[in-house]
């Protein structure tokens, strides 16, 4: 006679809550590397991810283009 075990079955029900929770999460996509993020410009940043602001609203325009090209 078998039946389901509560132990395994509790453990695999928050193995799933936890891969639900990590794939809901936003991804931490931008690491500090040291240079701006801006794909040409590759200027050293002191801090933050750009070199200036014209460089981060580049990105941020590609970004969005991708996503944008992503959902259609
Ligand atoms: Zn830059």
């Amino acid at each position: 006679m078998t039946h389901p075990d509560p132990i395994d079955e509790a453990a695999e029900r928050e193995r799933q809550m936890i891969e639900i929770a990590l794939a809901n999460r936003p991804k931490p996509t931008m690491t500090y590397t040291g240079f701006c993020h801006n794909g040409d410009c590759g200027e050293k940043t002191s801090k933050g991810f750009f070199c200036c602001s014209e460089c981060r609203e580049d990105y941020e325009r590609i970004e969005r283009a991708k996503q944008q090209r992503r959902v259609a």
